[in-house]
């Protein structure tokens, strides 16, 4: 369609002009008087229009041609420009799409990084909680008897002791309540020592010992560790005593007469007595 349309539009302004100044020849011819010999310069120019109109059509056609292949040219180069458009927006979509994938990838990777860290941070937190705690629980100090009391001082004045003076102190307790060692330690004394009946002696982390006398039974063996609060004995009233209970001592060392104020020793460790 595009190659008729052209080669007519660039034929007709070609044959209208060619014409109009043919006829304006002739007509100046006419003018001077020379309309007689008019036939051969007509023939001459309707053969020189004859030519001229061939050559313009041959001209148009060689235009048409050109143009034709120019504007296919053009076709095919826009064509091509199109498609080459269509290629970059294609690979533009696709690059874009990719980054996009790469993002959503990366902030994936990036919040699976943050929740690992999070958790192992919390399970460090946990970790260290827990070992403060067992820190703590072995370094806490319990009454050897609980819910009990202090009935007899320490370094009350009696017959009743070698020394002239308690060199502990007595909890009330009954035949068989449980003892528990007041902190962690190691057993270094278990069994009969004379006048404190069967009795028990723990030396603790801080290198402070301490002593649970007038035992009904002994549940632990020298050289074994123990834990603040475990059960070591239960009560009794063996050896120099005038009645069930519990004689407890604090000491600086393991042999008798290193002893301390017991109920001091565990007011600094933190035991209400
Ligand atoms: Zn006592």
């Amino acid at each position: 369609m595009a190659f008729i349309r052209a080669t007519g539009k660039h034929r007709r302004p070609t044959r209208v002009h060619r014409g109009s100044a043919n006829a304006a020849g002739i007509a100046g011819l006419a003018a001077v008087g020379v309309v007689g010999s008019l036939a051969s310069p007509a023939l001459a120019a309707t053969g020189e229009k004859a030519d001229v109109h061939e050559t313009g059509l041959t001209q148009a056609i060689d235009m048409g041609g050109s143009l034709a292949q120019h504007v296919s040219d053009q076709a095919g180069e826009q064509q091509a420009a199109a498609e080459q458009a269509k290629a970059e927006a294609a690979a533009k979509k696709k690059a874009a799409e990719a980054k996009a994938e790469a993002k959503k990838r990366a902030e994936e990777a990036r919040k699976k990084a943050a929740e690992k860290a999070k958790k192992e941070r919390e399970a460090k937190e946990r970790a260290e909680r827990a070992a403060e705690a067992k820190r703590a629980k072995l370094n806490a100090f319990v009454s050897p008897i609980a819910g009990s009391y202090v009935s007899t001082g320490y370094q009350a004045s009696s017959g009743l002791w070698s020394s002239g003076s308690h060199t502990g102190i007595d909890f009330h307790a009954g035949i068989g309540t449980s003892v528990r060692s007041v902190a962690a330690g190691e057993v270094v004394e278990a069994g009969n020592g004379g006048a404190y009946g069967n009795n028990v002696v723990i030396k603790h982390n801080d290198g402070t010992y301490t002593q649970y006398g007038h035992l009904s039974s002994i549940e632990v063996s020298v050289g074994q560790s123990v834990t603040s609060g475990q059960e070591i004995a239960l009560s009794g009233n063996t050896g120099n005593t005038t009645g069930p209970h519990l004689h407890f001592e604090a000491r600086t060392g393991a042999d008798y007469g290193s002893d301390i104020d017991p109920v001091s020793y565990l007011r600094q460790h933190g035991v209400n007595v």
